[in-house]
């Protein structure tokens, strides 16, 4: 079964992240700067305390109208943030994923360490692969190649 490893053995292993008194526009940048949709809000301590994402941006500041240029991260990102470890099956956590309505997810290695970020968009596109994969061995198979 693939796990969250198989993806993120794929991918750049870089944090994204920010600090609770990050503005929302400069959380904004650094999402744009690095083409990601969420940033994990680490605290002075190196600790994770929120997520921030391209939701929250529409839901918790244009509709409330805040200023994101003078609003805090801390006052706008969610809390409870759900992490997986790099062994999580994917077909679990694309299940998580759309149950909660979530589309990021942290990653903790086996010393409790974040090592990355996994997102709907990367377990789909490893899903087309394996897919794509399959398909090809059995028109391989059903025409007598290899
Ligand atoms: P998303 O679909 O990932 O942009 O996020 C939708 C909402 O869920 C936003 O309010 C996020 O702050 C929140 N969220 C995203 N990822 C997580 C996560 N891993 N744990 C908890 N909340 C999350």
């Amino acid at each position: 079964m693939p796990s969250v490893n198989d993806i993120l053995r794929q991918k750049s292993s870089s944090l994204i992240t920010t600090d609770p008194y990050a503005t929302v526009l400069q959380a904004v940048q650094t999402m744009n700067r690095n083409r990601v949709g969420a940033v994990l809000v680490m605290d002075a301590d190196n600790d994770l305390v929120g997520i921030f994402t391209e939701r929250d941006v529409l839901t918790r500041v244009v509709a409330r109208e805040l200023d994101p240029r003078s609003t805090p991260v801390h006052e706008v990102m969610t809390t409870d943030v759900l992490a997986c470890s790099l062994e999580t099956d994917l077909d679990d956590i694309a299940e998580i994923m759309k149950g909660r309505r979530i589309r990021h997810v942290p990653v903790r290695d086996g010393h409790d360490q974040l090592v990355g970020m996994i997102s709907i968009g990367d377990v789909n596109a490893y899903h087309v692969m394996a897919k794509q994969a399959t398909i090809e061995n059995m028109t391989d198979y059903i025409c007598g190649r290899g």
